[in-house]
């Protein structure tokens, strides 16, 4: 990449189901990574992409695919099950006050360039064709290259302590993975491909979205832990293969967001889902908490942490959440002195520190209630700023809590969404009555009853028609 700009390649969801809190974290920690380099002033191209074929349950190449799987099971398209789950997918981000990420490539619109990497890894003697398969040789590759090297593993260990599948696996190798499936004649999910109809293997799109946008070597790329392998180091492998070169300067991965100790999951049903936290509803939450909260559960703690969720620790971030917010609006209002008695250019100065040592948002935290200790002392007239350096202040502490940690003011998020709620309304009502004057009762009846049956209650009088919210 050129000087001042950076390129940034993040594994986005699997969209056969809603995202749980644990992928949301992975997906706001690289929001925050995004917003820094931005605030920093380079010039960052972020690609995340959408996986909507190719990714096997339990993530081995003999399972069933799990959009095609969710689609069996509900009887839909599997792209209607991919447009389902990718808009629900958009709007939590949108709730987290994630930013959209400069390009949002899906897996089915990038099915050529997968051919063509494909075609480029047998040419250089890396893969090879079985039954109308193709998969990529761990161990030919493992020859002159070092498959294992991200997550250090070693090869030998992986073939020791594998059960032998010979005989009943058209791979060389269980270390091998596939690059292209052949379809079954019932899969739905197919496309042509000079090895028959078939579907591309789970690690490929990535190397060829990274590749095409943004180039064969680019500066970093991201993913939740339970990627590095065996996804990542495919994705290395497969690159390397390509062009002979390593496509990462940095690996990032967030670590894991558990639920009484165990991973957050979709298939063991140990998760919370975003709207439950928002609202309240579910047996693990005594209320609801709004998504700034829970960001800032998040970001109190390093993205390569563990971090473990409770009704109790998000209480406490809540409280920590209030106390920022009450600090930053009474600086608001602070009147400025002839000279300043704190160090605010050396506070600045801890908190990029902070964040230009790995991203250390705990510690930045930290430096923000030692901001908010520093308003209550100015309010209580202990201490004094210049106008130069309380303007200092005020704008540091705005960057790093809203545009750097991505929170907002609940009171500002609250009023943005019943303000929407208000003119939605109004248009119905709006509606309703041209429909009466047309003398259209059915449609008017409609609005009424719909509306009803989503707990909103219309009532009619001289003074016009108002509504009210069960
Ligand atoms: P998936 O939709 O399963 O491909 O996952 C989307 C992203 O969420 C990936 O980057 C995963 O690594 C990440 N992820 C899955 N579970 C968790 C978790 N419990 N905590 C943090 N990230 C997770
Ligand atoms: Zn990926």
């Amino acid at each position: 990449m050129h000087e001042g700009a950076v390129g940034m390649y993040v594994c986005g969801p699997t969209v056969y189901s809603n995202v749980h809190l644990g992928n949301c974290r992975t997906f706001i920690s690289f929001d925050m990574v995004f917003r820094y380099l931005k605030h920093l002033g380079y010039k960052v191209r972020y690609v995340r992409n959408i996986t909507d074929v190719g990714h096997m349950e339990d993530d081995v190449d003999d399972g069933e695919d799990k959009i095609a799987k969710k689609a069996r099971l509900e009887k839909l398209e599997p792209m209607e099950i991919v447009q389902q789950y990718s808009v629900d997918f958009h709007q939590i981000m949108e709730l987290f006050n994630t930013l959209p990420p400069s390009i949002e490539p899906t897996a089915t619109g990038h099915i050529i360039e997968q051919i063509e990497t494909i075609r480029q890894i047998l040419d250089n003697g890396f893969a090879y064709e079985a039954s109308g398969s193709v998969y990529f040789d761990v161990v030919k590759f493992n020859e002159s290259h070092e498959y294992g090297k991200l997550s250090g593993r070693k090869l030998e260990d992986m073939i020791a302590n594998t059960r032998d599948l010979s005989g009943q696996d058209e791979k060389k190798n269980p270390q091998d993975f596939a690059l292209w499936k052949k379809a079954e004649p019932q899969h739905i999910m197919r496309w042509p491909s000079p090895w028959g109809d078939g579907f591309p293997g789970w690690h490929l799109e990535c190397t060829s979205m990274s590749t095409k946008y943004l180039g064969t070597r680019f500066d970093i790329h991201g993913g939740g832990m339970d990627l590095k392998f065996p996804h990542h180091e495919c994705e290395i492998a497969q690159n390397e293969a390509c062009t002979g070169k390593s496509p990462v300067n940095y690996w990032m991965h967030a670590n894991m967001l558990t639920l009484n100790g165990k991973k957050m999951a979709k298939s063991t049903g140990n998760n919370i889902l975003p709207r439950e936290l928002f609202s309240g509803n579910n047996d693990k939450l005594s209320k609801g908490f709004s998504p700034s909260v829970a960001r800032f559960f998040m970001m109190q703690a390093h993205y390569r942490s563990i971090l473990d969720f409770s009704d109790d620790a998000i209480i406490a971030a809540e409280k920590g959440y209030n106390r920022l917010m009450e600090g930053l609006d009474n600086l608001s209002g602070m009147k400025a002195s002839n000279a300043s008695t704190l160090d605010i250019a050396a506070w600045k100065q801890l908190c990029y520190d902070a964040m230009n040592d790995d991203f250390n948002t705990p510690i930045l935290v930290a430096h923000l209630f030692e901001g908010v200790r520093y308003i209550n002392l100015l309010k209580e007239g202990k201490e004094t700023l210049s106008a130069g350096d309380l303007e200092s202040f005020s704008k540091a502490m705005d960057a790093f809590v809203f545009d750097i940690l991505g929170l907002k003011r609940e009171s500002e998020a609250a009023a943005g969404s019943n303000d929407k709620l208000e003119g939605v309304m109004n248009m119905l009502i709006g509606m309703r009555n041209e429909a009466r004057a047309n003398k259209d009762f059915a449609l008017s009846d409609q609005i009424r009853n719909r509306l009803t049956e989503l707990g909103i209650e219309l009532k009619d009088s001289k003074e016009g028609t108002t509504f009210t919210i069960n």
